[in-house]
């Protein structure tokens, strides 16, 4: 039997996935996407929010590195190199908003009042995600336009996924000198970071920081580490001169 569907052999298109482009089975033809994408798409969804939390937390830490290393106390530490990829999708403008789009669409095909405001992109999210897999068999069922919103799903999906994974990241970057005291004075390893890891381990002294609050009190005892040297050679060039 051919599997050859065109309109010069039964003068009829065979209905396509609106998502795939596939022809959908005989059991899917009251669809406008294949149960796959539909599949897909749920899977994808399901994974948003905490794809999500994992990039506001980056953002936060490279906010808050870059906020402390204003402070003007002379501590040449670079901070988290801010990533304008995680900060954008994390954004006004990112992932919440992209949502969002797809959720006012399927509101108006379904002539249901516009969605309520609902707070910053991360209270949000998990809210826009709700609503779109709660109406997703919906829309693949009967949403002529399902097609496009299944791919911007796959494509936000990567993108979030990508930017989570830090691909394209710069490697390791230095973030100062370990401040923890041992008898001789700070312990001084180099510390270093990466972008997608929330974690410093000190070599030397085996500390570890993990949390945005021990973020924080590593960047407040380093700076205090190079005020107190900076104290110190001040003093001894006094005594020199
Ligand atoms: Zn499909
Ligand atoms: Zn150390």
């Amino acid at each position: 039997m051919s599997h050859d569907h065109t309109p010069d052999d039964d003068g009829y298109n065979w209905p396509v996935c609106a998502a795939c482009g596939r022809d959908l089975w005989t059991e899917e033809l009251d669809r406008k996407s294949c149960r796959p994408c539909e599949d897909r798409a749920a899977g994808r969804l399901a994974e948003l929010p905490q794809l999500f939390a994992r990039l506001n937390t980056t953002a936060a830490l490279m906010r808050g590195a870059r906020r402390s290393g204003g402070g003007g106390t002379g501590s040449k530490t670079p901070p988290i190199p801010p990533r304008l990829e995680v900060l954008s999708l994390v954004g006004p403008g990112g992932v919440a908003a992209r949502l969002q789009v797809i959720e006012d669409s399927w509101r108006s095909v379904l002539g249901w009042t516009v969605a309520p405001w609902r707070g910053s992109p991360a209270q949000a999210v998990p809210q826009l995600v709700k609503f779109l897999a709660d109406n997703l068999l919906w829309a693949c069922s009967s949403y002529e336009e399902v097609g496009q919103d299944v791919e911007e799903l796959r494509l936000l999906h990567a993108e979030m996924k990508r930017a989570a994974d830090g691909e394209h990241r710069p490697g390791r970057v230095k973030i100062g000198l370990c401040p923890v005291p041992r008898e001789t004075g700070p312990c001084g390893t180099q510390l270093t970071a990466r972008a997608d890891s929330h974690r410093v381990h000190c070599s030397g002294c085996d500390s570890r920081w993990e949390t945005l609050g021990e973020w924080r009190e590593l960047r407040a005892a380093q700076e205090q580490v190079a005020e107190e040297a900076a104290r110190q050679a001040a003093e001894q060039a006094e005594v020199a001169a």
